[in-house]
């Protein structure tokens, strides 16, 4: 498959990227999906989705994505997992070289590579991923309803999520490694106001408990100032510690934010006619499953017509 060229490449098999292919396949571009080494995105790492339109009981993560993956299959998008090396936008085809030595060429790419949210890299912490360790309070804080939950981090995502998380946990305890913090003055004014929130700054987290019994109950926690260790009971354990767009291998080529989100214009559109970029990797905003749909839905259809216009 890799020595024609292909009409359309699709990067990323999250909620944007498969979209977006079964757009393309729809229109009968025959899409190439390539999957990378999160497949499915960040939906395949939580549990129950209970705000995408047309399932009113809620779906599980891993399913929605497995949904979206056969329905593309079905009208014909192609699968293959590769890890892209390095691209060339500055001609068309676009040539696009993966670890291991394949070569694809493409007419027209959408790039749906993601964000990764930055995790600890506790073990423990990854065996709990699911299951009491998230970094989604929006898909996840309604499941730790009337329990103390903890959030980890310093600048404005972690007052986000522990501002939202107050709608559901008896107490939220914000977690930061220094007593300093990157969140702006009024996402900062407001966490520390909220008669729910509490700050325990100076400490990391050096382990999570209990990966035995598949649930968070528990840290064991460090203060970089004094060294006391110590174990704090809790109900769930959100990050809120950033996140890192899948955009370097464009470094150079394509425009990036500061935090090297892709930047775009008219939705999703790049600086290189014919490439687009959908989902996480140019959104900061809403990092919603429903919103990466959409922009997805728009790069296969920006796809399909300049495909009409500049020839087959
Ligand atoms: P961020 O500003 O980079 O903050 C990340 C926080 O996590 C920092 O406090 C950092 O600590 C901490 N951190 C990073 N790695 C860590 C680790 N391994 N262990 C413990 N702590 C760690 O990221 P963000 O909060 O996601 O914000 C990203 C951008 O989006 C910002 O520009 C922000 O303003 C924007 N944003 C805005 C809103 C809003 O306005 N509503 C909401 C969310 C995000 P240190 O400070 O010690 O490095």
């Amino acid at each position: 498959m890799e020595n024609s060229v292909r009409d359309t490449v699709v990067l990323g098999t999250g909620c944007a990227g498969l979209t977006a292919a079964i757009y393309a396949a729809r229109a009968n571009l025959k899409p190439l999906v390539i999957e990378g080494h999160e497949p499915g995105g960040q939906l395949s790492l939580t549990t129950l989705v209970e705000n995408f339109p047309g399932f009113p009981e809620g779906i599980q993560g891993p399913e929605l994505i497995e949904n979206m993956r056969k329905q593309a299959a079905r009208f014909g998008a192609e699968f293959m997992a590769g890890h892209l090396a390095k691209a060339d936008l500055t001609a068309r085809p676009f040539k696009l070289d993966f670890v291991g030595g394949k070569t694809i060429t493409a007419r027209t790419l959408i790039i749906a590579s993601g964000a990764s949210a930055r995790w600890l890299g506790l073990p423990s912490e990854q065996a709990l991923i699911g299951h009491g360790v998230s970094s989604c309070a929006t898909c996840d804080g309604f499941f730790f309803k009337d329990k103390p939950i903890t959030v980890i981090g310093g600048g404005d995502s972690a007052m986000e999520e522990a501002l939202f998380l107050t709608r559901f946990a008896t107490k939220v305890t914000l977690i930061h490694r220094r007593d300093h913090f990157r969140a702006s003055k009024i996402m900062l004014e407001r966490a520390r106001k909220h008669e729910k929130i509490e700050f325990m700054p100076d400490t990391v987290v050096e382990e999570v408990y209990d990966v035995s019994k598949k649930e968070v109950t528990g840290l064991k926690l460090r203060n970089v100032k004094t060294g006391r260790i110590w174990v704090f009971p809790t109900g769930a354990m959100f990050l809120g510690i950033g996140h890192e767009p899948n955009a370097k291998m464009f470094a150079g080529q394509l425009d990036m934010d500061q935090d090297g989100y892709l930047k775009t214009h008219d939705f999703v559109m790049t600086k290189v006619p014919g490439v687009f970029a959908c989902g996480d990797v140019q959104d900061r905003r809403y990092r919603q499953a429903i919103t990466a749909a959409g922009s997805g839905c728009a790069a296969a259809t920006e796809a399909e017509k300049f495909l009409e216009e500049h020839g087959q």
